[in-house]
């Protein structure tokens, strides 16, 4: 005989584990099954494990930094195992915890691959399992390109698995993943080529941003090739890797290969022809505003949606849908507008609405922009030297902010605190009333002229 449960989540990770706490903090019998590790992408081979790399990264600038400062240190070698020992560690407690926690919070964890029956019904490992709610949140996978030799390369999932630390590198792509990887691994001493297939990385952020990014990287000793694809892997003789790319142009001398050009939806397994779940053509289970697929009582949340794919996005979707199934708060739902993110990269980005690319279009003349660039004071006694960039934009008499952006050393722990500004409908009159916080990067955003 089959379980019954009022939800059901496919996918131990942000998405799923959200939609079942939540709706189990309301009295509902919940579960998750997971195939892989509790914690998903982000826990296992996601933002934990990128931030302890970034972190790493980020010391050994400031092991470089110290000598200005009068410290009589330098940068010895990185114990690369050391590293990624404690940071496996750090993330194996996280998996620990959640399975007390899930027990605690009396949610069943049931373990292997989801596929659908029907409507209501799932199969895990030859056991059925019925549920009047099903969350689909099975995340997305990296993809690698279709050319031969690619297999030679890794993926996000390989990098994290390195026992040894790659000497020469290339890092193919220019979204997140390629430039925060590129930037941890060149601040930690690899030789890193940063592989885009076009003129910028970052595309759909702020031109200040992608502009000073390219410069930092560049400056920071990443090779930037741009406007390049590669077509085929092989090895050389002495076993380094040759990029063939388009134009005749061929590229040698890598131990390693790192495609990151995006990812897909992990949905070809779910088997979701038997319950009538509509995919758009990439294999995404498209959502409405308040996470519903095409059928009654199945939702999806997360990247699965092919919607900002980001932590913070799965965790507010998954919760506002319990609160709306179990809670009876019918109109609760996430808004998607105004999500603020930070890029890892070396410096860090953080951004929260529109690009002026953006407002100029959706509003012409109409928009103002404020811009304020500098060397942050922590570098006065430094040898070397990062940008700060800074940008908001505003539109109308009103002068409201609609966008914020940032690049440079604490951009990342700065961005929440102006998003719920932006949020709130701030204008640029409500940052000059804020007295400013000296000596700070932060205050730029208060006094711009
Ligand atoms: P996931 O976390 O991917 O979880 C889905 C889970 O479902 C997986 O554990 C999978 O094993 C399981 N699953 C799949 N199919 C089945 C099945 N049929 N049956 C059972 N289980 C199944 N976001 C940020 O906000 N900040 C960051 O700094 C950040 N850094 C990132 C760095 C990297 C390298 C990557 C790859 C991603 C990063 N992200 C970051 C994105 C973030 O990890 C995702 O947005 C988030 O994990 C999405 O959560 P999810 O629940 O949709 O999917
Ligand atoms: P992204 O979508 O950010 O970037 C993928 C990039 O790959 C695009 O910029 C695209 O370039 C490029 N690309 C696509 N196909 C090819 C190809 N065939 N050859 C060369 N380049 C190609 O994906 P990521 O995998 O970097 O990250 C996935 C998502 O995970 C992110 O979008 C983000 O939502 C999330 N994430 C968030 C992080 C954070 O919050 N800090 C960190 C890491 C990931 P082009 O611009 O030319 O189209």
């Amino acid at each position: 005989m089959s379980k019954h449960y009022d939800l059901i989540a496919i996918g131990g990770g942000s998405g799923g584990l959200s939609a079942a706490e939540r709706a189990a903090t309301y009295g509902a019998k919940t579960a998750v099954i997971e195939k892989g590790l509790m914690g998903g992408t982000c826990v296992n081979v996601g933002c934990v494990p990128k931030k302890i790399m970034w972190y790493a990264g980020m010391l050994s600038h400031a092991l470089d930094d110290a000598k200005g400062y009068g410290f009589d240190v330098k940068r010895g070698g990185l114990d690369w195992q050391k590293l990624v020992d404690g940071r496996q560690a750090y993330i194996k407690g996280i998996n620990d915890w959640y399975h007390t926690y899930l027990a605690d919070s009396k949610i069943d964890e049931i373990s292997g691959t989801a596929t659908f029956i029907d409507a209501k019904t799932l199969e895990v490992a030859g056991e059925q399992y019925t549920t009047d709610h099903i969350v689909i949140a099975p995340g997305t996978v990296p993809v690698v390109p279709d050319i031969p030799g690619a297999e030679l390369g890794m993926t996000s999932d390989g990098f994290f698995a390195l026992t040894e630390q790659p000497k020469r590198i290339a890092v193919v792509g220019s979204g997140y993943i390629a430039v925060e990887i590129a930037g941890l691994l060149r601040a930690l001493g690899c030789e890193v080529t940063l592989i885009i297939r076009s003129e910028t990385v970052l595309r759909g952020f702020d031109a200040m941003l992608r502009d000073v990014l390219m410069e930092e990287m560049i400056g920071a000793g990443i090779k930037i090739m741009s406007s390049m694809q590669i077509e085929k892997v092989d090895k050389a003789d002495d076993g380094s890797l040759n990029l063939h790319c388009d134009g005749g142009h061929t590229v040698t001398g890598f131990d390693e290969l790192l495609w990151a050009i995006g990812r897909e939806p992990l949905t070809a397994d779910l088997n979701l022809e038997a319950a009538g779940v509509e995919m758009d053509k990439r294999g995404y289970v498209p959502a409405d505003a308040f996470q519903n697929t095409n059928v009654d009582g199945i939702y999806s949340v997360g990247d699965v949606t092919g919607q900002a794919a980001l932590t913070p996005v799965a965790i507010a979707a998954a919760r506002r849908l319990a609160d709306r199934l179990f809670d009876n708060q019918a109109d609760r739902k996430l808004d998607y507008e105004n999500i603020p993110t930070v890029v890892f990269s070396h410096p860090p980005i953080g951004t929260v609405g529109v690009s002026e690319e953006q407002a100029r279009k959706e509003h012409g003349d109409a928009v103002k922009v404020y811009t304020s660039s500098f060397t942050p004071m922590y570098n006065a006694l430094t040898e070397h030297k990062t940008q700060t960039a800074m940008k908001l934009i505003c539109v109308g008499a009103q002068e409201k902010v609609i966008g914020v952006h940032m690049i440079g050393l604490g951009a990342d722990e700065m961005m929440q605190g102006f998003a719920v500004a932006l949020k709130m409908g701030a204008t640029k009159k409500d940052l000059d009333d804020t007295v400013a916080i000296h000596p700070s990067s932060a205050e730029e955003f208060v006094t711009m002229r």
